[in-house]
């Protein structure tokens, strides 16, 4: 905004550009490294080597099992699993991977029909609809709910799919610093005509958009306080629950459970199966009307194929387990066994002196590097000694607030976990990334 700086902010941007580009070219073995097992709390990591200066990258067949941090096998159903895998395999028997149709022509599978009313009695919302992507989720939806003279208020740290589903909408865009509600009723107060509030004039409809856990910071939402500020201006809110359903809440339920928040009051909930439910897809849990709604005039239900009948079984029987009706009590097992591994780990690195982002039971804890040069010693260090970590760096974080995104999963034993942290500690004395020391360090 400085008269000053007129002129240099897109000098500036390119800069950034320039050096993030440059920087890339050297550090490009540190992402999309090729896996040759399952996500599993151990993986089999393909190395791979660069050569000629790192521009150029050659793979080997050689295989680094390393402890997984990386993945989002929360409960620890994205491995074989004694209950879902052989179900998953019957289905795969009888369905095949693909039903080849869309939803409305031959693509609903009695699977589809059994895990929408399991997804919504899970979440507790009167109905749900599945989709073959959760970022399509997202980005298909968003744009189906809302349209030009409508207005998103959406988080400054909110997911890539739902700025691009935003943008796609047509709708007035507004963001609101990060997990604030003071500055959420801030911005609409501004947007809502003077002494209108109870009708919201003059947007046709506003949607808040927000996440259960944020998933670059670890972070939940401050879910309570947020649904207040919407009520108070009538505006409906829309909640990305990818990395809290199944991970937290005491029967895995998510943000609403933990928080002690109605699902009652939350209009929309989006949520993925990539993560706690070890499978693949996403679903949208409404009231009944809206998932009429969008059965009708959703384009990505209409003309895309349904989702994987596996990938549907995998759901079904996880969520079995999460409730206990598999007959047995390994879903409250996984509960507290993620909760348990998240804070210990949690604490370990605070007590290491690492800057770790996020709340307690979280599963998902960046330690912030910063500098994104640190990433290629952070990360092959690491998986040298046997320890696979994701980094993370712009565009999607600010350019100066690179981090490692650790992951913890119910399938971690103890061993792993200090395993991990004898190596991370050690990783990071190397790199000077304990911004505060301590002494006397002990895992
Ligand atoms: N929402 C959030 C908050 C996410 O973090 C992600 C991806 N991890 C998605 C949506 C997209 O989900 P998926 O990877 O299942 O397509």
């Amino acid at each position: 905004k400085s008269k000053d700086l007129k002129g240099y902010a897109p000098i500036c941007l390119g800069l950034e550009d320039f050096y993030t580009r440059r920087l890339y070219l050297r550090i490009q073995d540190c992402f999309g490294r090729p896996i040759a097992s399952a996500p599993d709390s151990w993986i089999d990591v393909v190395e791979r080597i660069s050569t000629d200066n790192n521009k150029t990258l050659q793979r080997t067949t050689n295989t680094n099992k390393c402890v997984n941090l990386g993945s989002y096998n929360y409960l620890g159903f994205a491995a074989a699993d004694e209950y879902c895998t052989p179900l998953v395999i019957d289905s795969l028997k009888r369905y095949s991977p693909s039903t080849c149709s869309v939803r409305v022509d031959g693509g609903t599978t009695k699977l589809h029909a059994e895990a929408e009313e399991l997804v919504a009695r899970f979440v507790g919302k009167p109905a749900a609809i599945t989709f073959g992507m959760g970022y399509a989720t997202n980005s298909a939806i968003i744009p189906v709910l809302i349209g030009k003279g409508g207005l998103i208020i959406s988080d400054t740290l909110n997911h890539n799919s739902i700025v691009n589903g935003a943008r796609a909408s047509g709708a007035t865009i507004r963001v609101f610093q990060h997990n604030s509600p003071s500055h959420l009723e801030e911005v609409l107060r501004e947007q809502i005509a003077e002494g209108q509030p109870r009708t919201h004039r003059p947007w046709k409809k506003i949607i808040v958009v927000v996440e259960g856990i944020y998933s670059m910071e670890g972070e939940l939402c401050n879910l309570p306080e947020i649904i207040a500020v919407c009520k108070k201006y009538k505006a409906y809110t829309y909640l990305d629950e990818a990395h809290s359903i199944g991970a937290i809440g005491k029967t895995g339920r998510g943000v609403c459970e933990l928080l002690g928040v109605d699902p009652a009051d939350v209009d929309i909930m989006m949520g993925t199966f990539t993560k706690s439910f070890g499978s693949c897809g996403g679903y949208i849990a409404a009231s009944k009307e809206i998932i009429q709604y969008l059965k009708y005039t959703c384009p990505a239900h209409i003309y895309a194929t349904s989702m994987s009948p596996p990938a549907v079984q995998q759901v079904i029987s996880s969520i079995k387990v999460i409730l206990g009706e598999d007959g047995s009590n390994r879903g409250a097992q996984k509960l507290a066994q993620i909760r348990e591994n998240s804070n210990f780990f949690r604490s370990e690195l605070q007590k290491m002196g690492f800057e770790v982002l996020g709340d307690n039971d979280s599963p998902v804890m960046p330690i912030m590097l910063y500098n994104p040069a640190k990433i290629p010693a952070f990360s092959r260090e690491c998986l040298r000694q046997n320890v696979a970590v994701v980094t993370v760096a712009f565009p999607a974080t600010p350019l100066l607030l690179a981090r490692a995104r650790i992951c913890i999963s119910a399938s971690h034993t103890r061993e792993d976990l200090i395993k991990s942290l004898e190596v991370i500690s050690r990783v990071g004395d190397l790199i000077g990334i304990k911004y505060f020391p301590v002494e006397n360090e002990k895992v």
